[in-house]
């Protein structure tokens, strides 16, 4: 088969961890006999150098025909005194808009390889963690009506939290089809005890389970999740909440396993689209070092052929080349306690895709 990739490097480790990611999925291709035809485009700071638009056109149009998006990170010093809406961060913004995507996957799993890096009790941890929050991007409170106005108490600021049923669905179905590929277990995530948009959330989500009768669903109020995250993660499978609470808990989940440069993410769109990035950011302080950990990127790689492409086996294979690695030994500096084999972006690269 042949498929057409857009690819953001963008801004400090981006272009360094990209390449690596790349490596991997040519080798995937040549096992599996696939052919993915990689488009690089520029959005970000690079994009702000080049043509003074963190988003430029060219970018959008070659997203838009291609069949998924791979994207390094953004942003970094040298841009971090433009006004707030010329920042290259904006390209973030812009391209979620521009390609509908509404739904964030974020895993956190744990590799037993690595369990020593989660700031939690290995008790907590035992048996390992494969956690998703699935994440609505699009509306909510980021997105609703905001503004200043003078009060007896002085000026007040407010920011409105607001969802249709219509976009409570789509996500819920989200949350509801990854359950079914995986444990089978939603957890939606509200405060109904306080907010109308909480309680017309939670009521969407239980007619969507309607459809799926072999999903169990339970409902927390979002204080309550942010606790047993940390006392009990093992109770969760696909947490599906709002775009601020998914905000938080989503960087909550990641900091339990502790190791931000080997978790990726993915951006849905309606119907298989999506847009792939690791969670991190650009990291300026490793940029172009050799130093910075290309796993999350790699990762993202598999995430976008099991979601997009329908490719479960290559996504395996790239998974357990990763397993592999870590197994036998090999750490980026991130990664390195003294134990093992100390690698840089490109090793760590090569012998990921030595294993597939
Ligand atoms: P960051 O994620 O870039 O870095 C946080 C820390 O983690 C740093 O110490 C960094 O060295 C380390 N780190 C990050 N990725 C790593 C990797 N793959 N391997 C090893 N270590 C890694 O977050 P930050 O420092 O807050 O932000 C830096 C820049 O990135 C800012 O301009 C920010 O706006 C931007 N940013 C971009 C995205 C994105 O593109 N999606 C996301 C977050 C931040």
């Amino acid at each position: 088969m042949e498929y057409r990739i857009a690819v953001i490097p963008g801004d400090g480790i981006g272009p360094d961890i990209v390449d690596q990611a790349l490596l991997v999925l040519e080798t995937v291709g040549k096992k599996f006999g696939h052919t993915f035809h990689c488009t690089k485009v520029l959005a970000g700071g690079c994009a702000i150098d080049a043509t003074g638009n963190c988003l430029p056109q060219e970018t959008i149009d070659v997203c838009k025909a291609s069949d998924a998006v791979l994207l390094g990170a953004v942003g970094g010093w040298k841009w971090d005194n433009l006004p707030g809406d010329q920042r290259p961060e904006r390209a973030l913004l812009g391209i979620r808009k521009e390609l509908g995507l509404f739904a964030n996957l974020r895993p956190a799993m744990i590799f037993e390889e690595l369990a020593d890096a989660s700031p939690l009790k290995p008790e907590i941890l035992s048996g390992g963690l494969d956690i998703v929050v699935v994440r609505e991007l699009t509306g909510g409170i980021y997105f609703g009506d905001r503004g200043t106005r003078d009060t007896d108490m002085g000026p007040a600021a407010y920011d409105v939290e607001q969802y249709s049923e219509g976009e409570v669905r789509r996500i819920a179905k989200v949350a509801f089809d990854m359950a079914m590929k995986r444990n089978k277990h939603v957890t939606s995530v509200d405060k109904a005890n306080v907010l109308d948009s909480s309680r017309l959330w939670r009521r969407v989500v239980t007619e969507v389970a309607k459809d799926y009768p072999e999903v169990t669903l339970d409902h927390l109020y979002v204080d309550n999740a942010a606790m047993q995250l940390v006392r009990n993660p093992r109770q969760f499978d696909v947490i599906v909440t709002s775009n601020i609470f998914g905000d938080i808990l989503s960087d909550e989940a990641s900091q339990i396993t502790g190791s931000i440069g080997m978790l990726p993410s993915a951006s849905l769109a309606q119907g298989n689209f999506g847009m792939y990035e690791p969670i991190h950011g650009s990291a300026p302080d490793l940029a172009g070092q050799d130093k910075a950990n290309p796993t999350a990127t790699i990762l993202s790689v598999a995430m976008m052929l099991r979601y997009t492409f329908g490719l479960s086996a290559e996504a395996d294979t790239i998974e357990a080349a990763v397993k592999a690695v870590l197994a036998k030994g090999y750490r980026t500096p991130d990664l390195y306690t003294g134990e093992g084999t100390l690698v840089g972006t490109q090793e760590m690269g090569r012998c990921i895709a030595g294993e597939i």
